[in-house]
């Protein structure tokens, strides 16, 4: 390794995570959900992957992430899950982008750029069925049907699918489930009494698709799962394997004296004689500042806390009376079968989900992809 610090992703995990998805999935077909940087693994080569691997769609929250798929020549059927208005709708359409219409503005916007584009958008009805997020709710809902119809009408549309999302998948048997699953039931049959005829229905995301076989419909979402992290880890791993690796080189190792102070307030003290490495990788980097004297990496063949506190760019680890040298490897997290920790280990320490360690891993950290989709 000659950069100081690199996260290595595994696209053949991501691959045959989604293959084990596919087979959770059933009938229905695989959105992988590859916004915010596929999770931290990279758009477009997540998202490569993911296609590699089976997955007929790709979801994205912005706009602006679908695009850039497709400047990149992704073509696959891709979904953009969150509308802000005076986003460039029209070259979503041009793009050939579906769009997730949650709100009557965002139909008027849609139908108007698709009017100025000569073709009509691809919608999706975005139905709130009860996390009170994105979406209209009961009360919004027939207005929202009325007006997509209106504009399908008028050619400017193409109401393809609903959709809704789970605010407590991931834990089982939560009541809040079985009550978003009738919503979305009683606001799909309202739609469909008024005249819409959807081709896809979807609500799933990873953990749904992994335990509520009811709620896969015509596509699952999985988002976290594709990465091999699991959505509940109360639950299990449900076999998944996960795809990034965050490593970095030793940037010195010098031996200090017992009651010497590490670091940014010198919040940690050598209690003997010691050897020290330094780490180049900080909080500039997404390594959590709350992870100092807490989380721990893999170094020198053994696990080694955090030494005093995260800075912007490095830290430090105590290796005792063990020996490194300049340019060794460090694993901060795995897939934890060297005996690193893994997102989730670093997620439990933090008080936070997996989600939030690999999403942060910043854009200073290269990525080194490996795996047949390269
Ligand atoms: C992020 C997201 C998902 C995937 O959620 P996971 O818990 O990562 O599987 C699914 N649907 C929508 C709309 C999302 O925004």
């Amino acid at each position: 390794m000659r950069v100081s610090a690199e996260a290595r992703v595994d696209l053949d995990a991501i691959g045959d995570n989604i293959g084990l998805l596919r087979e959770r999935a059933g009938d229905a077909e695989v959105m992988a959900m590859v916004k915010a940087e596929a999770y931290g693994h990279g758009l477009v080569e997540a998202g490569r992957a993911a296609v590699a691997g089976g997955a007929t769609w790709l979801g994205v929250a912005k706009l602006a992430e679908a695009l850039r798929l497709r400047e990149a020549g992704v073509d696959v059927r891709t979904l953009v899950c969150l509308g802000v208005p005076g986003e460039p709708y029209e070259e979503a359409v041009a793009r050939d982008v579906d769009l997730a219409v949650g709100a009557v503005w965002m139909v008027e916007e849609v139908a108007g750029a698709a009017e100025r584009a000569g073709r009509p958008a691809r919608i999706h009805l975005k139905a709130d069925t009860g996390m009170s997020r994105g979406g209209a709710g009961e009360r919004d809902w027939p207005a929202l049907v009325d007006a997509a119809l209106k504009a399908e009408a008028s050619g400017h549309l193409r109401v393809v699918g609903i959709m809704s999302h789970f605010a407590c998948a991931d834990e089982l048997g939560h009541p809040s489930i079985a009550a978003q699953l009738d919503a979305f039931g009683a606001m799909t049959r309202h739609a469909e009494r008024v005249g819409a005829r959807f081709e896809v229905r979807h609500i799933a995301n990873s953990a749904a698709t992994l335990t509520l076989p009811e709620s896969r419909f015509d596509i699952v979402r999985p988002g976290i799962a594709a990465y091999g992290l699991t959505p509940m880890p109360s639950v299990g791993t449900f076999g998944l394997r996960p795809a990034m690796t965050l490593a970095a080189s030793a940037a010195l190792v010098k031996r200090v004296a017992a009651g010497s102070g590490v670091s940014y307030g010198l919040t940690y003290t050598t209690e003997r004689e010691t050897t020290l490495a330094l780490v180049p990788a900080g909080y500039g980097d997404g390594i959590p500042r709350h992870g100092s004297n807490l989380l721990e990496v893999l170094a020198a063949g053994r696990r080694r806390t955090i030494a005093g506190r995260v800075c912007m760019d490095q830290f430090v680890i105590d290796l005792g009376d063990d020996d490194m040298a300049p340019g060794d490897e460090i694993v901060l997290f795995g897939p934890g079968d060297q005996g690193e920790p893994t997102a989730q280990d670093w997620a439990d320490a933090l008080g936070t989900i997996s989600y939030e360690i690999v999403t942060r891993i910043g854009i200073r950290v290269p990525r080194a992809y490996s795996g047949r989709a390269v």
